[in-house]
């Protein structure tokens, strides 16, 4: 990985330059000068590329171009801290699978806030404690105060950034060989003290937890005599205590001296899970997320990078934390659909971290209650079936809403009065943000729509605006019809905020509501602000679109109450089953967690729906046999991979000629290409789609990216966006 100083040629590093257009494709071969003789892979550099400067990821370093040497141009800057060679490794697989370019997936891998340090760039120093370090916090070593406090910090924590315990004190400690000093980028030495925390505060497991974990235990201790690691689904009702169980496997991978990743599905949504292993591991733990300013994100990647922390918790994009030697990687809440990233690259954190744990041995731990298809054909289980201290599942009863007119049902109003009186606490789901779904005027029909999309506004009666969920565009609710000036304006259908009035109004100041939507809590630490306050609350009705079933674990929720659950299965996706289930059951394990147990009501126009009947009974395993059965049959995936590519363009007929193109230049072997189907108008531009059914994925993408860049200068010249999404959601 470093320089041979005794090569006589120029080394030559292999770059990749960071553009955003496809049609760059590198490396390109740059002549090292003498003093850059340490850069590695991974390294980031600013070179010259074309008239301009650019920052650039080192892919490999070699004696020989087939430039001759005085052609090459030299790197302007070297700018630490790089990438860890395994990243640069795992975005070329980002790049390969997600049909991306490696520019755009190395992105994904990059320091926070790489290249954009003005001057000189510093080393990073690491300091870690030496054996003699260690001995002399025992000894009589005279000590200053400030240096004592420096060793035992190394001693209780492991390594750590030098400008976290100062580098003039930790300096004077080197030269007495007390702490050792490297540069961020080098390997900790083989000398320096590593230690395992000490650790308590772990509950005494159930039986199924215990054989759970040590399934796992097992696996972590058989990873280095055979390579191979394991890939577990633990699979437990809610409230079963899976959280218990990573918490235990990370607390034995931290005494192993190792590193864990923790992926959870939002962190806004899951501050108690984060809490909980901070509570647990202190500053041991980093956690990355959107919230963070530049300088916190870039202080935890650094802490990662050093081994200073070496939990890394965070949302999907935490799959590339900077840890060195990874021993597990969980994925909390795995069927949760925030997992997939919706830019370029289209990467699913869920694969990626499949990937993650091979290239490092390391074992694969996905939990959840509602799991995937995917994972149960492609995971071995672990069952958690039971609750903790034997609580039922909460009973549900699905209520036929086919002809009534009131978005309440009098079982559900007779409930929440229950609710009211025993004063205890509801949660009321409706996946419809806003005020009701669209508005038409009386007299002459004319509907509200998006000028840029195909859909219907939505009317925000409380901020007196209506607008399109799709593209954000907004204007003022309407008082009168544009076409025919009637003031006769229809809502239709209710969403979350027309629900919390309608909540308000029927039962009073002595049921408060909370409401937790998109809207509501927009804004910096409005919803954790709103959770607590729920909570908190003696009593009280919490209602909102799905981000009210994840996670949560509040003691007192007697009641669950799911609106329109039949509203995710109209959607046109073969996921539409999967979802409705997941929902109902995930709101389902918000209630009843307490002593009083719980009941769940679910309205629906489609009482007799499989994945609502099933969900009613609380069977997963029904559930995921007939579904593999169904996905079987039509080849959806695990049985096969779907490609999705949408063209999309000012002029329909352009999206559908370049569709149509594609479909013909595309001809994976054993692979059917559905489309092209228009899609609704989206951002002002008519979409054109292909579907891709295979079973090799990857000579599919490569024919798909084949043929995407063939198209590409004529797509450009058309103004026509190509997407291609792998695993579409
Ligand atoms: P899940 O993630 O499976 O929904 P949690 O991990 O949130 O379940 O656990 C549910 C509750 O049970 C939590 O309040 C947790 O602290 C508690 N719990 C978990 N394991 C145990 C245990 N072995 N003994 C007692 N309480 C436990
Ligand atoms: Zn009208
Ligand atoms: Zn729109």
């Amino acid at each position: 990985m470093h320089a041979n100083l005794a090569s006589p040629r120029p080394l030559i590093a292999r770059v990749e330059p960071l553009t955003r257009t496809r049609a760059v494709r590198g490396p390109f071969d740059y002549r090292l000068r003498p003093e850059q003789a340490d850069v590695g892979v991974g390294a980031v550099l600013r070179v010259p590329f074309g008239r301009q400067t650019t920052l650039g990821v080192v892919l490999a370093l070699a004696t020989e171009s087939a430039l001759a040497p005085e052609r090459l141009a030299e790197p302007d800057a070297v700018l630490p801290p790089g990438v860890p060679a395994d990243l640069v490794e795992l975005a070329a697989w980002i790049a390969e699978q997600y049909c991306s370019t490696p520019a755009r997936a190395l992105s994904l891998v990059l320091p926070p806030g790489a290249g954009s340090g003005a001057g000189k760039p510093k080393p990073i120093l690491v300091a870690e404690l030496t054996e003699a370090g260690a001995g002399a916090l025992l000894g009589a070593e005279r000590l200053t105060d400030r240096q004592r406090v420096a060793l035992s910090r190394l001693q209780d924590g492991g390594p750590a950034l030098a400008t976290a315990l100062g580098t003039a004190t930790l300096r004077r400690l080197e030269a007495r060989g007390l702490v050792a000093l490297r540069s961020l980028e080098r390997a900790p030495r083989p000398d320096a003290v590593t230690i395992g925390r000490r650790l308590d505060g772990a509950a005494e497991l159930t039986g199924d937890q215990r054989r759970a974990l040590d399934a796992v235990l097992e696996a972590l201790g058989t990873r280095d005599r055979d390579g191979a690691a394991q890939r577990f689904l633990l699979h437990g009702v809610t409230g079963s205590g899976k959280t218990e169980v990573y918490l235990q496997a990370v607390q034995a991978v931290l005494a192993a001296g190792r590193g864990a990743i923790v992926l959870v599905p939002e962190i806004a949504l899951t501050p108690q899970t984060v809490g909980r292993f901070q509570a647990r591991f202190g500053d041991i733990v980093a956690v990355l997320h959107s919230g963070l300013g530049q300088r916190e994100r870039q202080e935890e990647w650094l802490r990662l990078r050093s081994g200073a922390a070496r939990v890394c918790v965070g949302p999907r994009s935490a799959v590339f934390a900077p840890l060195a030697d990874i021993e597990l990687i969980v994925l909390d809440e795995e069927h949760d659909g925030s997992y997939k990233h919706e830019g370029d690259p289209r990467y699913d954190a869920r694969a990626v971290a499949e990937r993650r744990a091979e290239q490092h041995g390391a074992v694969l731990l996905a939990g959840s209650a509602t799991p995937r298809p995917e994972s149960v054909v492609a995971l071995q289980r672990l069952r958690l079936p039971d609750r903790i201290d034997g609580r039922p599942l909460p009973p549900v009863e699905v209520l036929d809403m086919r002809g009534l007119h009131h978005p309440l049902h009098p079982h559900t109003r007779m409930a929440l009065a229950d609710v009211r009186a025993a004063e205890t606490k509801a949660i009321v789901l409706l996946n419809r943000r806003g005020w009701s779904n669209f508005l038409s005027c009386r007299g002459c029909g004319h509907v509200w729509m998006c000028p840029n999309c195909e859909v219907a506004l939505v009317l925000h009666r409380g901020q007196n605006f209506v607008a399109c969920h799709h593209c954000g565009h907004r204007r003022r609710a309407p008082s009168r019809c544009e076409e025919c000036g009637s003031i006769a304006v229809a809502r239709h259908g209710a969403g979350t905020e027309s629900i919390e009035e309608e909540l308000r109004d029927a039962f009073g100041a002595e049921l408060p509501v909370f409401r937790l939507d998109a809207d509501a809590v927009a804004g910096k630490g409005r919803l954790a602000e709103t959770l607590a306050r729920f909570e908190a609350a003696p009593t009280g009705v919490l209602v909102g679109t799905q981000m009210v079933a994840k996670g949560h674990d509040f003691a007192d929720v007697a009641l669950g109450v799911v609106l329109d659950a039949d509203q995710t299965l109209r959607f046109p996706d073969f996921r539409a089953e999967e979802r409705t289930f997941a929902l109902i059951t995930q709101l389902a394990g918000r209630v009843g967690r307490g002593e009083d147990g719980g009941r769940v009501l679910v309205q629906t126009l489609a009482p007799q729906a499989r994945s609502i009947a099933l969900a009613a009974h609380h069977d997963t395993d029904g559930f995921l046999t007939v579904e593999l059965r169904r996905r079987q049959a039509l080849g959806y995936p695990p049985y096969g991979t779907l490609v999705r590519i949408v063209c999309a363009s000012p002029d329909a007929g352009d999206a559908l000629a370049l569709a149509t193109r594609l479909h013909e230049k595309i001809v994976p072997a054993g692979a059917t290409v559905l489309g092209p189907a228009p899609l609704f108008r989206l951002r002002g531009r008519s979409r054109s789609q292909l579907v891709i059914k295979c079973h090799d994925r990857l000579a599919t993408l490569r024919a798909v990216g084949a043929a995407v860049d063939a198209c590409a200068a004529d797509a450009v010249r058309r103004g026509v966006s190509v997407s291609v999404d792998p695993d579409p959601q």
